[in-house]
C-alpha cells in the first residue's frame, strides 16, 4: 500500500487555491488602464471606471473579493464603496428575512383534569 503524503498534498492544495484566487487579477481590465480613475477624489466622478468595469470579465470575482475584504476605497466590480455597503446591507437583510426562525417550542401539555365526580 502506498503512503499518502498528506502534509505535502495539503501544502500543494493551499498553493494551488491561492494561485486560483489570484488568477482573476491577471484578467483585470483596470490593470491595463488608468488606475487613478478607480480611486476618484472625494466628489470626483467614478463614471469612467464603472464603464470599464462593465466590460471586465472578472467583475464578479472582483466584487466578491472587495466584499470579502471589506475594501473601503475605490471602485471594485463596478461599485463604489457606498454601493458595496448598500449591497452588503441588503444581502444581510435578505438573509435574515429568509432564515428559519427559532425552533418552535412544543405545546404545553393540557392540564390534567380530575375525573368527573372526584374532588379536586
Ligand atoms: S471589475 Fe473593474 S475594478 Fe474589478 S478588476 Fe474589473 S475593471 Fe478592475
Amino acid at each position: 500500500m502506498k503512503n499518502l503524503d498528506v502534509t505535502g498534498a495539503l501544502a500543494s492544495l493551499a498553493l494551488h487555491s491561492d494561485a486560483l484566487e489570484e488568477d482573476w487579477r491577471d484578467q483585470a481590465l483596470c490593470a491595463q488602464t488608468d488606475a487613478e480613475s478607480f480611486f476618484p477624489e472625494k466628489g470626483g466622478s467614478s463614471r469612467a471606471a464603472k464603464k470599464i468595469c462593465q466590460s471586465c470579465d472578472v467583475r464578479e470575482q472582483c466584487l466578491q473579493a472587495a466584499l470579502d475584504n471589506d475594501e473601503r476605497f475605490g471602485i471594485w466590480g463596478g461599485l463604489s464603496e457606498r454601493e458595496r455597503r448598500g449591497l452588503k446591507h441588503r444581502s444581510l437583510e435578505l438573509t435574515e428575512a429568509t432564515a428559519p426562525g427559532p425552533t418552535p417550542r412544543p405545546a404545553a401539555p393540557a392540564a390534567v383534569q380530575p375525573p368527573e365526580g372526584t374532588a379536586a
